[in-house]
């Protein structure tokens, strides 16, 4: 047939344009080399060769600084007995250390911005392993590994680290504690909402310079920080050139970073096969009630009906004459399947839509099944099955063809750019009312770093951070600042 031939005239790019490299077993992660097999279309957004040359350096980089090797071991007993100073040049393996908190949409968007940290300083990513993460995500990185080993000198002390510590780069900068004649051996960095003017400083070009001297880097962020390396002169330059498709930065790095182990992938295949992979189209609607008491609201339920009708994304509801006519007829116009996907930690969200087009008709004939993951109720972070349910929805999400996310939610951001989808974004209801208009079209597929630098760096100090480069603006969905691509 037709389909046939067409198939093995494109055959599934299992290495995603040469985003993954080819050095990797493929039972052990099933979802590394089987993911573009589910895509219902193949991204349009190629990965540079830039890219894809900077990926395969950064492993061999990995594969001889990373755990069990020489220069691990030599630059952790460095770290023990010189605690006080580091040797004023360019350690040859320099190392950042994430460590895990937050939910899980936050962890994964700032993984990515510390991985992107690292592709552009030439260090290694080290990831803390303590709670759940070995659940959730296979390695990355071929013949070698990205767990930050257990023994880690440190490690008692690192999930101590808050602003406040001595430790803390924002900290040794109020204190005048760091200069280029005293160079720590560890720096902490505050990455987080509450960080201060000081802490963000790290982006900066002339901080960048000093911290580029310390080995080790320890930080616990929880936002995407990326946005902000493009306002560094010295990343742009590189940033370009990786990104050209500018907008395409997560988008890349997720599919490259992200595996889901075998066990969520088997979540995410039976999900898939048994309600989506049949649909002529597929939608995705992600709600979260970011509200005191959260739950089921009806004016949150009014706007994703609003902003679905309104979008065209789903049919409105046929009139008594239309279904009459129809029954009559006793058939259905189109009969075209539209599958849509709730995630929520409520399930009241689906089923009302589900009642909703069980109720009446379309009155475009299409048939639409809603269905819903999980409704988990509250978030458990830590807890292994929850969070690989929160997983196996982000990615089934990511599947679909067009998406509805809620404002300021990371879950949703993750989902969206991990597809490569402009997602409708529901803005945040205020004093119990559905917004007007209930959502607005992201110009981009990047998630927003929703708590950035308010300013610019050195010379552009007093410049507001949405205007100093013309394509890292302020968000949609957030009132006061944010920054996106
Ligand atoms: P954010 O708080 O919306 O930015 O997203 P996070 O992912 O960082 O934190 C919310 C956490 O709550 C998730 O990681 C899940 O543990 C849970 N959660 C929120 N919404 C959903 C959902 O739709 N499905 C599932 N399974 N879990 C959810």
């Amino acid at each position: 047939t037709t389909n046939d031939s067409k198939q093995s005239e494109t055959p599934v790019d299992k290495l995603i344009g040469g985003l993954l490299t080819a050095d990797f077993d493929e039972g052990s992660c099933l979802s590394r080399y089987q993911k573009s097999s589910l895509n219902r279309k193949t991204s349009p957004y190629k990965p540079s060769t830039y890219l894809v040359s900077k990926l395969r350096s950064y492993e061999m980089l990995h594969k001889r600084c990373g755990p069990g090797t020489e220069a691990y071991k030599k630059a952790t007993d460095d770290l023990v007995l010189d605690e006080s100073y580091a040797r004023n040049s360019l350690h040859e393996c320099r190392y950042i250390v994430w460590m895990e908190g937050y939910g899980l949409g936050n962890q994964i968007l700032t993984l990515a911005s510390v991985f992107l940290y690292a592709l552009l300083t030439e260090r290694i990513i080290l990831v803390d392993q303590r709670k759940d993460i070995t659940d959730l995500f296979c390695e990355p990185f071929p013949g070698t590994s990205w767990w930050l080993p257990l023994d880690f000198p440190l490690m008692k002390q690192i999930g101590g680290y808050k602003k406040e510590s001595s430790r803390c780069y924002g900290t040794m900068l109020n204190n005048h504690t760091i200069n280029s004649t005293s160079i720590p051996q560890h720096l902490y960095l505050h990455n987080v909402h509450d960080s201060r003017d000081e802490d963000k400083m790290f982006f900066c070009q002339r901080d960048q310079t000093l911290i580029d001297k310390v080995p080790w880097l320890i930080i616990k962020p929880n936002v995407y920080f990326a946005p902000s390396l493009w306002l560094n002169p010295n990343f742009y330059t590189v940033l370009v050139k990786l990104f050209p498709q500018k907008e395409t930065v997560f988008h890349h790095l997720a599919r490259y970073l992200f595996h889901p182990t075998n066990q969520v992938w088997g979540m995410v295949t039976r999900y898939y096969h048994a309600h989506l992979s049949k649909a002529e189209e597929t939608l995705g609607i992600q709600i979260r009630v970011f509200d005191k008491n959260p739950g089921y609201y009806q004016h949150v339920m009014d706007q994703v009906v609003s902003c679905t009708q309104r979008e065209k994304l789903l049919p409105e509801l046929a009139t008594q004459e239309e279904e009459e006519e129809e029954l009559r007829l006793n058939t259905t116009k189109g009969e075209k399947l539209k599958a849509v996907l709730v995630t929520s930690l409520y399930p009241e969200y689906s089923e009302n839509l589900k009642n909703m087009f069980w109720e009446r008709p379309s009155s475009t004939g299409e048939i639409v099944e809603v269905s819903q993951p999980s409704g988990e109720r509250v978030q458990q972070t830590e807890n292994k099955l929850h969070d690989q349910k929160a997983l196996a929805e982000i990615y089934l999400l990511s599947l679909t063809d067009n998406i509805v996310t809620s404002a300021r939610s990371t879950f949703g951001y993750v989902a969206y750019s991990l597809g490569g989808l402009k997602p409708w974004l529901l803005y945040q209801p205020s004093s119990a009312t559905a917004p007007d208009p209930p959502c607005v079209r992201s110009k981009s597929m990047e998630p927003c770093y929703l708590t950035p630098p308010s300013h610019g760096c050195d010379a552009d100090w007093r410049t507001n951070s949405g205007k100093i480069v013309p394509f890292v603006r302020h968000c949609e969905d957030i009132i006061y600042g944010g920054l996106k691509i």
